[in-house]
Formats: C-alpha cells, sequence, structure tokens
C-alpha cells in the first residue's frame, strides 16, 4: 500500500489547481483521475472561458477572483502556451435587472475600475451589440478570457515537476477516512494518506454520496458562430460579455479568437448522472441560441460552425462547495462550481493548499460550506 501525504480524487480544473498548489507547498500527492488527461466528459473543456471581475453572483467573490487573476498571470509566468488573455468584458441588460444591478453592487463595494454605458454609449462603442429600449452596460476593463486545456496542461506539469504523481484512467471506486488518515481504493491499487481532497466536478454526488449533496447536473451546449465582419469581432474590438436578453437564461459569449464567436446560454437541462446527459444536439437546443444571434448579434451569421456539450453542477443557492467536509476535517470538498467555476480555480487550488496545511476556515469562505446543506436549509435562489 503507497503512502501520501494527500490523495487528491479528480484531475478537472479544481484538482490539477489543487495538486498544483499542494505540491508546490512540498507535499507528496497523488492524482487520480478517471479519464485521461484533458478529456470532454467534464466541465472543463471547450477551449475558452471567461473571466470577469465585476461579479454580479454576489461580492463574496470579488476577493476570491481577484486573486485567481494573480494566480493564472502567475501561472502565465511559467506555462508554455497561453493561460489568460485580457479582452476587457460588458455585462448588459436591463438597468435594474439582477445581472447588470449585481455587477454594479461588486464593482462599487470594491472601488473596481468600471463604467456605465449608456444605451446611446453601448451603441457608439460596441456596435457588435444590437441592444434595446434602456438597456445599458457595465464596461469590465480587467476582464477576459481563459485558455481551460491549456490551463488544465499547466498545473498538471507543474505538480508532476514538483514530484506529484498524476494517475489518468484510474476511477476511485471508494474511500474512507479516519482522524489524520485516509483510504483511496481504485481496480489499480489502495492508497493511503493523512488528507484527501474531492474535486469530482459532475461526479461529486456519487464520489461524496455520504452527504447526500442536493446537487444536479446539467448538461449545456455552446455554438461557434462566423462573423461576416471577422476584424469587428476579434478581440480588442469586441470584448467577453453577459447578458440578460433572455428572460429564461443569460447569455454569453466571447470573441473570435480564430474559430468564430462562442455564444451559449445557462439554460441546459438536468441529467439524472453524468453519463445518462444527453449529449446530441437538438432544435430545441440549438434555436433559441440561433434566435439570439439573429436578433442581438446582427454580425454573425445565424447557423454555428461547431457546437459542444459540456457539464454544470448546481447547488440549489447557485454557490459552490468549498471547505472540509462537515465529518473528516482532513477531506476537503471543491465542487459545484454552478456553471461559473473555471475563473476560480487557481485560487480553489491554492485554498485547499491552505485548508490543508491547518489554515482555520477563512470567514469569506462560509457561503461555501460544503456542510450548509446538511440542516435542510437551501439558501438563496441565484435569479430569484
Ligand atoms: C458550457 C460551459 C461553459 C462555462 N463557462 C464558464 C465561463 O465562461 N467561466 C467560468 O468561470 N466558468 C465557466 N464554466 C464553469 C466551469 O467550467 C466549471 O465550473 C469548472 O470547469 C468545474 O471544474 P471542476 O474541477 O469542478 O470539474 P471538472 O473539470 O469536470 O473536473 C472533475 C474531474 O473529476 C474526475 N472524476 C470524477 N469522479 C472521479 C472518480 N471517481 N475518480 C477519478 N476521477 C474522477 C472527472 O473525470 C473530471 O475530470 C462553464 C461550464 C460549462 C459546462
Amino acid at each position: 500500500m503507497s503512502r501520501y501525504d494527500v490523495v487528491v480524487v479528480g484531475l478537472g480544473g479544481a484538482g490539477s489547481s489543487a495538486a498544483f498548489h499542494l505540491s508546490a507547498a512540498g507535499l507528496k500527492v497523488l492524482g487520480l483521475e478517471q479519464f485521461g488527461p484533458l478529456h470532454d466528459r467534464g466541465s472543463s473543456h471547450g477551449r475558452t472561458r471567461i473571466y470577469r471581475t465585476a461579479y454580479f453572483e454576489g461580492e463574496a467573490y470579488v476577493p476570491l477572483v481577484r486573486r485567481a487573476q494573480q494566480l493564472w498571470h502567475e501561472l502565465q509566468g511559467f506555462a508554455r502556451e497561453r493561460i489568460i488573455q485580457r479582452t476587457g468584458g460588458l455585462t448588459l441588460g436591463r438597468p435594474d435587472g439582477p445581472t447588470v444591478r449585481g455587477a454594479r453592487r461588486s464593482a462599487a463595494a470594491f472601488a473596481l475600475p468600471h463604467e456605465m454605458l449608456s444605451p446611446e454609449e453601448v451603441r457608439a462603442r460596441f456596435p457588435q451589440f444590437s441592444i434595446r429600449g434602456s438597456e445599458v452596460g457595465l464596461w469590465d476593463p480587467d476582464a477576459g478570457v481563459l485558455f481551460p486545456e491549456n490551463c488544465l496542461r499547466a498545473h498538471a506539469a507543474g505538480a508532476a515537476e514538483r514530484g506529484a504523481e498524476l494517475h489518468y484512467g484510474e476511477a476511485v471506486t471508494r474511500w474512507s477516512a479516519r482522524s489524520g488518515s485516509v483510504e483511496v481504493d481504485t481496480k489499480a491499487g489502495n492508497y493511503r494518506a493523512r488528507s484527501l481532497v474531492l474535486t469530482a466536478g459532475p461526479w461529486t454526488p456519487s464520489v461524496v454520496s455520504d452527504l447526500a449533496l442536493p446537487l444536479t447536473v446539467e448538461r449545456q451546449f455552446v455554438f461557434w458562430f462566423p462573423p461576416s465582419d471577422p476584424d469587428l469581432y476579434r478581440p480588442g474590438r469586441m470584448p467577453v460579455f453577459l447578458w440578460d436578453a433572455r428572460p429564461e437564461a443569460e447569455t454569453y459569449g466571447i470573441p473570435d479568437l480564430g474559430d468564430g464567436v462562442k455564444v451559449g446560454s445557462w439554460k441546459g437541462k438536468v441529467a439524472p448522472t453524468p453519463e445518462e446527459a444527453d449529449r446530441s444536439l437538438r432544435e430545441e437546443d440549438a434555436e433559441p441560441v440561433r434566435a439570439f444571434v439573429r436578433e442581438r448579434l446582427p454580425g454573425l451569421v445565424p447557423r454555428e460552425t461547431e457546437s459542444i456539450s459540456c457539464l454544470y453542477t448546481n447547488s440549489p443557492d447557485h454557490h459552490f462547495l468549498v471547505g472540509p467536509h462537515p465529518r473528516h476535517p482532513n477531506v476537503v470538498v471543491v465542487s459545484a462550481c454552478s456553471g461559473h467555476g473555471f475563473k476560480f480555480t487557481s485560487v480553489l487550488g491554492e485554498i485547499v493548499s491552505r485548508l490543508l496545511a491547518g489554515e482555520e476556515v477563512p470567514q469569506e469562505l462560509s457561503p461555501f460550506d460544503p456542510g450548509r446543506f446538511q440542516s435542510g436549509t437551501e439558501g438563496r435562489r441565484r435569479r430569484e
């Protein structure tokens, strides 16, 4: 039986970062991933992710996202591939809607650089967007794009260089924890460590089954649309955006990085398990997004050149799970990033490392306590 300081279960966005930070802290780390190093079954594939600072989901995220950005830039310092690209970002929508109002509140609370743009100013500066009526924009100059596959590769390579053992194609079938020790089984082996990190993304409900977490897995599609005037849609001219244009769900997009403008919406289809998610694209999935493109992004050809599926892991209050397992202080759970977690994965790995070094759970993490659903309180829903 092999012995480690920490075993990390799942080497996606959060797990690869945790392995990186734990091994940088000098710990002997074993990372176990059921699939290959970069796969398309979970939540961290699809070439690009948005990062933004003026966070409408809640002010609690702002210090985290700022630290996350610093860490992405540090990772860029030694990564061989592109990790982060600043494009600026626009939060568009009704001035009194939760998206614009929330982003504005976060920006004001932390004195973040930002500008409120009137409808006329949005039209003049960003003709790519066809806004209507009183819709306004919040310009966030510190927003941009992360490249998730490159981020995972850089975190995993950095962890391996610092001595972490990363086993791919090795699913964890069982774990148990006692004070100061954990045991983990796979078909290939049995491992012991002092601590355990559970970063299983959409598989969290089964991997952390003892907590009966009320999480849902939601299958999403994203689409790439070709621009008729490519110059207007490249980074530098077009920012990343988030828009409450459709009543059923926010829509977001990323400028053309050579493969078209990426557009997605937060409306997906709930699946009982990741394996049962229906990944075949149907008209009912594609047509609302094409209609959005036709009506709101008039310089794009409203017929996608590519689409892919991806999974969200949602908690009832749409906030993350980050912190010690309620019954096992040496087991840290990170998941339920509810469709907006990639930008945080750098800092989530650092938090895991600090918690396992014995730091108290900081007050800022209390909204993310993995034990908060044990009492039956479900908290606030995001789009109330
Ligand atoms: C379409 C889409 C668009 C998104 N856009 C954005 C965005 O613009 N900005 C943003 O910040 N976030 C975005 N997100 C959310 C973000 O990508 C996710 O929150 C984040 O990637 C989640 O990372 P994770 O580590 O929790 O999960 P994953 O990256 O899926 O990692 C979990 C890993 O655990 C492994 N695993 C599970 N069970 C086991 C087991 N038993 N044994 C071994 N390994 C196991 C899985 O195989 C997987 O590799 C988006 C998500 C989707 C789907």
